[in-house]
């Protein structure tokens, strides 16, 4: 192997081949410093005197089906300008304590939107943590300051880890970046978020968000200015929530048998009408008759929708919310008493939705990763990674398992 092989192919400059060895199916190139590169790695003095102590095993690129590694010949540098004594730095490598070099990462990076850890461990012979690391190490650096200076709208959005943990994300939903994810929900999840806030440019107009109170307060508190919506999504969101709420009691009232037919109903309740085939919406049909009270919140939650797809503007989207409160009161339902008053409540930032022209797809679409994420979590017990891939989700296009 040439010296300007190992350059062009590997990546590796400054040094010079000396020879291969091929054992177990592996390439072993031995290589060693060109004599007038002993740079002092403090001072980057040429005046320093090697001295040779061993080798080093670092892997590199394939060569054909063959796992390549250079084996390096390793100094002790004496520098006579500024005394230091030190081992040689490699330029090739990662990190210092790295065994694998940046041209072996850098093909590792670009391969992990088309292929999962385990395919990429398996082909370069690496193990799962290793392709792992070099993932985390390369959004770490990516991600490290996302920019705010120039973003105006943004969402914020509480997120079901499982197992009882949330992670708070905020994004541009102009862009569609992640500019935050923290621990927990609610304003405490926020509080680095408040502190970039405060040491930037940036002139946030609007914050779409949950209808819950906690995160409401928080924009008070740092985002005085802004607009808040309460946006489509959210609102649609809650209303599922309050639908699946009276399906859970009503079942609960039930007996055994009625209770298990109930139970397989929930994603009949919760799915939009239009998806459903004439079995399905046979059978919706039927659970309304059969469950009044049920039947009565789920064309609620129905006509709920119908004020977004058909109310052209913000005047009439006020009325249409006031007529649909009067209903939801006049069922006597506790849980659609509590949204009509949680509505009313919101009102203006319910009806500021029309105004601020933001679409409910990108968030559909966002949360559909996430959850997609979350059911990968055999690779993110790893908190700092899987929130780590969380800013790198606008960026993915899902493929199975990666
Ligand atoms: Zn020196």
């Amino acid at each position: 192997m040439s010296t300007s092989l190992l350059y062009h192919t590997q990546g590796i400059h400054d040094f010079k081949f000396e020879s291969f060895d091929f054992t177990g199916g592996q390439t072993v190139a031995t290589i060693h410093r060109d004599e007038d590169k002993f740079h002092c790695p403090c001072c980057n003095s040429l005046r320093t005197t090697p001295t040779f102590i061993g080798t080093r095993k670092i892997q590199s690129l394939p060569i054909g089906s063959h796992r390549f590694f250079v084996r390096v010949k390793m100094h002790r540098i004496r520098c006579s300008d500024c005394a230091a004594f030190l081992m040689e730095k490699l330029p090739f490598i990662t990190s210092e304590k790295a065994r694998y070099t940046k041209a072996l990462a850098r093909t590792v990076i670009e391969l992990r939107p088309e292929m999962s850890i385990s395919a990429i461990a398996k082909y370069f012979g690496l193990h799962w943590t290793t392709v792992k690391e070099i993932e985390k190490k390369h959004l770490k650096k990516k991600y490290k300051n996302v920019p705010l200076s120039e973003v105006r709208v943004i969402g914020i959005d509480e997120i079901y880890v499982g197992k009882n943990r949330y992670l708070t994300v905020v994004r541009d939903l102009y862009s569609g970046a992640v500019l935050h994810v923290g621990e927990g929900k609610g304003g405490d999840s926020l509080e680095a978020f408040s502190l970039r806030l405060k040491y930037s440019t940036c002139r946030i107009e609007t914050v779409a968000v949950d209808l819950s109170a906690a995160y409401t307060s928080w924009i008070n508190n740092n985002l005085s200015e802004a607009t808040i919506v309460y946006d489509h999504f959210h609102v649609v969101k809650l209303m599922n929530e309050k639908l699946d709420k009276i399906r859970r009691r009503t079942m609960s009232e039930l007996e055994d048998e009625q209770k298990k037919m109930l139970k397989n109903k929930r994603w009949l309740l919760l799915k939009n009408v239009e998806n459903l085939d004439t079995d399905k919406e046979k059978s919706l049909d039927q659970l309304r008759e059969t469950y009044k009270e049920l039947g009565d919140a789920s064309i609620l939650k129905e006509s709920l929708r119908n004020i977004y797809s058909i109310v052209p503007d913000g005047y009439m989207a006020r009325v249409a919310f006031q007529d649909w409160c009067k209903l939801a009161i006049d069922t006597g339902i506790p849980e659609m008493k509590t949204m009509a008053s949680t509505i009313t409540s919101h009102l203006d930032g319910i009806v500021a939705y029309w105004n601020e022209g933001i679409t409910s797809a990108a968030m559909e679409g966002f949360n559909n990763k996430i959850r997609w994420l979350i059911r990968q979590a055999y690779g993110y017990h790893d908190q700092e990674y899987f929130k780590l891939k969380i800013f790198d989700l606008p960026k993915l296009r899902i493929v199975k398992n990666l």
